[in-house]
């Protein structure tokens, strides 16, 4: 089983020692000392430590050229690593270009004290997997663990160190072969599954981009992992990954939620290396949405018939489309105790969201009209339902309604994109009830006209939370612990 390792980055002997107790009984095997953030290193903090916490440490100096804080020159790293070597730690980190010349004589003196020598190199930019592939081979002839880190540029090259860690997987000595940055996070979920020998866990803050915090590679550990995702380029910031951590917390189930950049041109082969992944399941966002509507083997009723998927669902190997937004809509109306049967409803928008709300409020049984910035949007939008749906122009809308429901379905209000209110206020006056999709911020500036005008309205929180809440029990099977990534997300908006 692969040993969670936390990485301590204290800056004095009693902080790394106090954090590396606390580290271990939240779950880590293992902790990684990096002797090179200690000011001040000398001989009684390394035999203080080591006779603290040696048994279940890795001793690291990583140097600066390998990304850490050690700018000794080679004598004192020479020095240095031989007073380390020759105390009792369960695995000594040599590296494979500073410590190249006392390589051998250094592991000679780690082994002699009950060490295992970690033979690493961390690339500073990004390589080839072969460039990988030849210094994991290096680093496996003089260790007794091949330990190589490389920034990863895209997934593709995530997925292509995945597949190499997977043809070494059976083959001494055991290695480590990490992908560092946002897209190689997958590299890092699937340690275990990959055979590797130690998960490099983030205690505080992470010691090298896209490490797994300590708790969610405990939660991990030794179990058949299932990633989760979210998928589209380019990937804006989301609330999602966030509220299915949460709730993968909750239940502990052995599951990441990674945001995954694939565009479109990646796509198909994105499709065929899932399973090999232990993906089970993702959403999709912008632009992918219709893409993945035509690529996946199987869609339900409401995707199918709105040409578009947020969640898509793997089975062995099998895509199932689902519209999750439907879903949270319709359910969010009946939270809300909103019955829009034979009342009237005007939509501003005519995108995806758009389309998702105009087919429940017709399936509700509701008179819908649909308003956009680009008309022939809304009309292509009206035309796609057997429904009727009137088109109102924007300049038109001060003699239209009034309305039983007003819905916003467009980003304006939205923090980061258009201000200001989607329709004036005059039009928001006439309508019963405002229902604006934006959710961040939650007062969002057509939900403070709607308070000014005395009138009801809802934010798109609670939409998000069921679509969320869907997607979860489809991928997992488990009831969604809904309070939960309530609060989570309520926390973060405020
Ligand atoms: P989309 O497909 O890109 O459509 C955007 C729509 O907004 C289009 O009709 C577009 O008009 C209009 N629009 C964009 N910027 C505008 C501006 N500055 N002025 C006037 N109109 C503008 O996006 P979507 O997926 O439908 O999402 C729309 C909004 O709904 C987003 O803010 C999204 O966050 C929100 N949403 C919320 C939830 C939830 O769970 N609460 C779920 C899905 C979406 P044109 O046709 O003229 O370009």
């Amino acid at each position: 089983m692969t040993k969670v390792a936390a990485v301590i980055l204290g800056r004095n002997a009693s902080e790394v020692e106090r954090q590396s107790r606390i580290a271990l009984a939240k779950g880590a095997d293992l902790v990684e000392l990096r002797f090179d953030e200690i000011a001040d290193l000398g001989t009684e903090t390394i035999r203080h430590l080591a006779k603290v916490v040696g048994e279940h440490a890795i001793a690291t100096v990583r140097s600066h050229g390998q990304g850490g804080a050690q700018r000794r020159g080679r004598a004192p790293r020479s020095a240095l690593m031989k007073e380390i070597c020759g105390h009792r730690f369960a695995y000594v980190d040599l590296e494979l270009e500073a410590d190249e010349a006392e390589l051998d004589d250094l592991a000679r003196v780690a082994h002699h004290h009950g060490a295992k020598v970690i033979v690493s190199h961390h690339f500073a930019e990004a390589k080839d997997v072969h460039r990988a592939s030849e210094v994991l081979e290096a680093c496996g002839a003089r260790g007794d663990i091949a330990k190589v880190a490389t920034p990863i540029a895209d997934f593709g090259t995530a997925i292509q160190l995945i597949d190499l860690a997977r043809a070494r997987a059976n083959r001494p000595p055991p290695m480590v072969l990490i992908g560092t940055g946002t897209m190689g996070m997958v590299t890092r979920a699937l340690t275990d599954a990959l055979r590797e020998e130690i998960q490099y866990a983030s205690w505080g803050s992470a010691a090298a981009p896209g490490q797994l915090p300590l708790a969610t590679a405990a939660r991990l550990r030794g179990r058949e992992p299932m990633i989760l995702g979210l998928v589209g380029h380019p990937l804006e910031h989301s609330l999602s990954p966030m509220i299915h951590e949460t709730a993968l917390a909750a239940l502990n189930l052995p599951a990441v939620y990674l945001p995954m950049d694939i565009p479109l041109d990646f796509l198909d082969q994105f499709l065929l290396a899932v399973d090999r992944l232990h993906i089970r399941g993702f959403n999709v966002t912008h632009p992918l949405k219709e893409s993945l509507a035509q690529r996946v083997d199987e869609l339900d009723a409401d995707a199918e018939r709105l040409g578009a998927v947020n969640t898509v669902v793997v089975r062995d190997g099998w895509t199932v489309g689902h519209n999750t937004d439907v879903y949270g809509f319709r359910v969010s109306l009946r939270a809300l105790g909103l019955r829009v049967g034979e009342r009237t409803a005007l939509v501003v928008g005519a995108g995806g969201a758009a389309r998702a709300v105009v087919h429940v409020l017709l399936r509700e049984g509701a008179s819908v009209q649909v308003t956009n910035r680009t008309i022939a949007r809304a009309e292509a939008l009206a035309d796609s339902f057997d429904d009727p749906v009137a088109v109102v122009p924007m300049e038109a809308l001060q003699r239209a309604g009034p309305w039983d429901l007003l819905v916003n379905a467009t980003p304006i209000g939205m923090k980061g994109a258009a201000p200001g209110l989607p329709v004036p206020e005059a039009v928001v006056a006439k309508a019963a009830f405002v229902y604006d999709l934006v959710y961040n911020p939650t007062a969002t500036p057509l939900l403070q006209a709607a308070r000014r005008l005395n009138r009801p309205g809802t934010s798109g929180l609670d939409m998000l939370l069921h679509q969320a809440a869907k997607a979860f029990e489809l991928w997992t099977g488990q009831s969604p612990p809904f309070d939960a990534m309530r609060r989570a997300v309520k926390e973060a908006l405020r």
